[in-house]
């Protein structure tokens, strides 16, 4: 499903990232452990009267030296490009400036809904002062108080009320993936290169967002729908080698895929950034394949390179330990056959369900196997494990005191499962609850 999507755009200091933190709220997570991947505050899931959007604060996108007003005017396009509806934020504080003038300027050229909203209007009464931004042209501005979160409701109304009437989308059992990865790994070679090999189903769906550029194909009697942002097609920008805008790509990509395949790049081998982008996708529990492409670019391959570019990736990338590893090339086309077959699999074993009576089963097995621990003297109970969800398979085991069922437990269940039933690619969450 596409999110309507909505852009916080404004000069520094008006409050975008308070605003923006006060819409998504904390997000309570469940995933395995996995150190050192936190997100970036720059794109989130907001909800309002029960509807989901997305959510992105241009402001925390980094623009490097760049000076001030050229940051603000990249921000500004970047909301006009990805967004169906843009917040200009504004502050009572300070009242209109010469940068909030900019950004008007070119809020004016696009063809987006704009909402006006003027925040730190912290007391009632600071709302005469807001009738002064009616001059900016973009019509009834909202006040808001970020601080003590006061008219975002009515702020969030105007924004819902502007967005895309939804529901035109016809009903889809294709299977989504996307590649994601740091530039320069061959992302775009490998979307061609796929859409080169396969049967390319020419219908044009119309999604809600314009920017959006999926492709369907059919493969193996499968149909797949690949999931292509603009950026991937698009060149040319200067803001899109920026690495927080990159980021934000991914994850907009991750949020819409059943399987996301990370791509690396053989020739140059794992960096930082490959490591962030495979942990936006593990923390989101998608499928997942790891892709090594430009494999052709290694010449005096014998039989030991692969498994040592394999032993290395499961070194450096242990959190994924579940996602199965593909060494392909764009360019030679070299095992490129392979992918939707792949793909199919993880997003079926994603989608597996275990009956109760059969995990119970192997619970019982591995409890005669490995007993469980005793922890400060006293000892971990394991009474019944259930299955509550799949996308990705998430199982409740109920314990006599959740504290006591610590990660390396946690770790051997979740493997049993694995080599009893098939999870290739996909993460699977453990959740202890306790029985009395
Ligand atoms: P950004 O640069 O636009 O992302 O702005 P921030 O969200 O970082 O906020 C800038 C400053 O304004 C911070 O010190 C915030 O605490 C403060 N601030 C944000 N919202 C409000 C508000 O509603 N009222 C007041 N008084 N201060 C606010
Ligand atoms: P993206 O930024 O991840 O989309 O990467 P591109 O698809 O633009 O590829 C970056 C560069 O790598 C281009 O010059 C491609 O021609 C090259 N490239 C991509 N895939 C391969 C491959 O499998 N083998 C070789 N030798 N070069 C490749």
């Amino acid at each position: 499903m596409v999110l309507p999507t909505l852009a916080i755009v404004g000069r520094p200091n008006v409050g975008k990232s308070t605003i923006f933190n006060r819409i998504i709220g904390e997000r309570i997570s469940i995933v395995e452990d996995t150190p050192g991947v936190t997100r970036d505050r720059i794109y989130g899931k907001g909800e309002w009267l029960g509807k989901e959007f997305a959510l992105i604060d241009t402001g925390g996108i980094d623009m490097g030296d760049e000076p001030f007003l050229s940051q603000i005017t990249q921000q500004a396009e970047i909301a006009i490009e990805e967004a169906d509806v843009i917040m200009f934020l504004t502050s009572v504080e300070a009242g209109i400036t010469d940068a909030d003038e900019k950004v008007a300027q070119i809020l004016y050229r696009a063809d987006k809904p704009v909402v006006l909203a003027v925040n730190k209007v912290d007391n009632p009464e600071r709302r005469n002062e807001i009738y002064d931004f009616y001059s900016l042209g973009f019509g009834e501005p909202y006040p808001l108080s970020g601080t003590h979160g006061i008219g975002l409701g009515d702020a969030l109304d105007a924004v819902f009320a502007a967005f895309p009437q939804e529901g035109q989308a016809p009903e889809d059992d294709s299977i989504k993936f996307s590649f994601i990865g740091r530039p320069n790994v061959g992302k775009s070679s490998l979307v061609n290169a796929i859409l080169g090999e396969e049967r390319v189903i020419v219908s044009e769906i119309e999604g809600t967002t314009r920017d959006a550029i999926d492709t369907k194909f059919q493969s193996a009697g499968q149909e797949f729908t690949m999931i292509d942002t603009a950026g991937i097609r698009k060149r040319g920008k200067v803001y899109e080698n920026t690495e927080k805008y990159a980021v934000m790509r991914a994850l907009r990509a991750i949020d819409r895929s059943d399987v996301v395949l990370v791509v690396l790049n053989a020739e140059e081998g794992i960096r930082e950034q490959d490591k962030k982008v495979a942990g936006y996708a593990h923390e989101a529990g998608r499928g997942i394949i790891i892709v090594v492409n430009k494999w052709d670019t290694l010449t005096n391959k014998d039989n030991h390179t692969m498994q040592e570019f394999q032993q290395h990736i499961r070194d450096e990338f242990q959190y994924l330990d579940y996602a199965p590893i593909v060494f392909v090339s764009a360019k030679t086309k070299q095992r490129l056959k392979n992918l939707p077959a792949m793909i199919m699999t993880v997003s079926e074993n994603q989608n597996r369900r275990i009956q109760s009576a059969v995990l119970n089963d192997v619970l019982m097995d591995a409890l005669a196997v490995t007993p469980t621990p005793t922890i400060n003297g006293k000892r971990l109970r394991i009474y019944y494990m259930t299955q509550v969800a799949v996308k990705p398979p998430t199982f409740v085991v109920f314990v006599n005191d959740p504290d006591l069922l610590h990660f390396s437990y946690q770790r051997f269940l979740i493997n049993q499962l694995r080599q009893t039933f098939d999870f290739d690619g996909t993460p699977i969450h453990l959740i202890a609850r306790s029985r009395k």
